[in-house]
């Protein structure tokens, strides 16, 4: 029989309702073995994730606050709430009451943002009528924090392949002094993946409040169509772009093991979703292009200097100033006499007088400077390698639109172009690129 793995989201656990939606989908598949809950989010627009709430809790506790014992008494309601209208036979309060008490004696702030879902993952599996798995006892992280991911699939394969059905709350692990440690905010995505590695799975689902990744940025484009199939490789140059759906560090662990992750949306599930897959090998793309993203926020160097190109040990140089001053550069685009760097304009902050002054120094340059205001925009596609002219299409755009490119960027996968337009042409230019290639 087929195992996959299915995270939801915390806008799909916000509340009974959804608990209720949640279970007619696992339900519907008895494939569906095992869950990943995140904590309850948001059941509308001006509330609070249960998350943030034990963030400020553990702030209060912290300071003797005398509000502090009313302001848990709200993230008991969340809880009990939804038990109550599910009309379950079930009481958290023991479990609520030793939390609070941990919290309160300083168990650690990732200790009290983990438990929103630990308790709701103990909700869900009692709801579902599935095991409990406690990510503390399956999940590890290593003493300078990092995940111990060979600890954590041998020690959670062991412990799953004992379980029919089980509930893993996402989120958080343990550190080998035995206290709690967290994943970056939206870790659940991580723990779904890690978990889908440890079984195996032949599909991981994660389950959110859309219907899959869009083409674009809703907020900037109008309407942007849903992706039906994309690869692991696209979605990571629109993710670091900063296209958001998934947490970034939860594809590594699915990618490695060619597992694929279906998003889907639990408000709508007949909906396909988006299929993020290794290999697009048989999937023809609809499109010659999966998708564009854009992210505001760099600055460029640009140094010249005649005869560069026949200096052996320029680039080096001049990277090894980044290197030290503890930069990462994102493209390196260079001519002939010139090379230009981008970089993120918060990396520069304090430092901009001392990178000028060493390149001078160390390389000699007949000029750099540094400017600032620029934006990326990528336009991802795997369909580009069979389609010649796809890089014409995205300058007839901008150019149609009026707007200055200051940089371009080809990788030479073609999967790939990159363009620098100003700060202030940003969703100009996405939506003249948008156009062009989507009718
Ligand atoms: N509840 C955590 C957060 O709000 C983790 C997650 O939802 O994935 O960041």
């Amino acid at each position: 029989m087929q195992t996959k793995v299915v995270k939801f989201g915390g806008s799909s656990l916000a509340d009974a309702q959804h608990f209720r939606q949640v279970a007619d989908i696992i339900h519907a598949d008895p494939t569906r073995r095992f869950v990943v809950s995140s904590a309850p989010g948001k059941r509308h627009k001006s509330d609070d994730k249960v998350t943030d709430m034990l963030y400020h809790y553990y702030e209060l506790a912290r300071n003797r606050d005398s509000e502090a014992d009313k302001y848990y008494a709200r993230i008991e309601e969340r809880y009990n709430g939804i038990i109550r209208e599910l009309g379950m036979d079930f009481d958290i309060s023991g479990e609520l009451f030793y939390v609070k008490n941990a919290i309160a004696h300083m168990s650690g702030r990732d200790y009290a943002a983990s438990r929103g879902e630990y308790l709701n993952g103990i909700v869900l599996a009692k709801y579902l009528g599935f095991d409990f798995i406690d990510a503390e006892n399956v999940i590890f992280f290593r003493d300078n924090g990092t995940f111990d991911e060979e600890k954590t699939n041998t020690i959670l394969g062991e412990e799953l392949r004992r379980h029919e059905h089980a509930v893993i709350p996402g989120f958080y692990g343990c550190m080998p002094n035995g206290t709690i440690k967290t994943f970056s905010r939206g870790g659940s995505d991580i723990t779904g993946a890690i978990v889908a590695r440890a079984v195996e799975a032949d599909l991981y689902e994660n389950w959110t409040d859309v219907s899959g990744f869009l083409m674009g940025d809703p907020r900037v484009l109008d309407n942007p169509p849903p992706i039906e199939i994309i690869t692991y490789q696209e979605l990571r140059e629109l993710s670091y772009m900063g296209a958001t759906v998934l947490h970034d560090e939860s594809i590594f662990p699915v990618r490695y093991a060619g597992i694929p992750i279906n998003i889907r949306n639990t408000n709508a599930p007949a909906d396909p979703g988006t299929m993020i897959v290794s290999s697009a090998d048989g999937y023809d793309p609809k499109r010659i292009i999966t998708g564009i993203a854009g992210k505001k926020g760099f600055s460029v160097i640009n140094i010249e200097k005649d005869r560069m190109n026949a200096e052996i040990g320029f680039g080096r140089r001049v990277l090894e100033i980044l290197e030290d001053n503890d930069i990462s550069f994102e493209h390196l685009p260079s001519g002939i006499d010139t090379m230009s760097i981008v970089v993120a304009s918060s990396a520069l902050e304090g430092r901009r007088e001392r990178i000028l002054h060493s390149i001078n120094r160390q390389v000699r340059a007949d000029h750099v400077e540094i400017l600032d205001g620029l934006c990326l925009i990528a336009v991802v596609g795997r369909g580009m390698v069979k389609a010649p002219g796809t890089a014409a299409s995205i300058f007839d755009a901008i150019y149609e639109a009026g707007i200055n490119i200051r940089m371009i960027d080809q990788g030479s996968s073609e999967l790939n172009i990159i363009i620098g337009v100003n700060d202030e042409d940003y969703e100009t230019a996405l939506n003249a690129i948008f156009r062009k290639f989507v009718k």
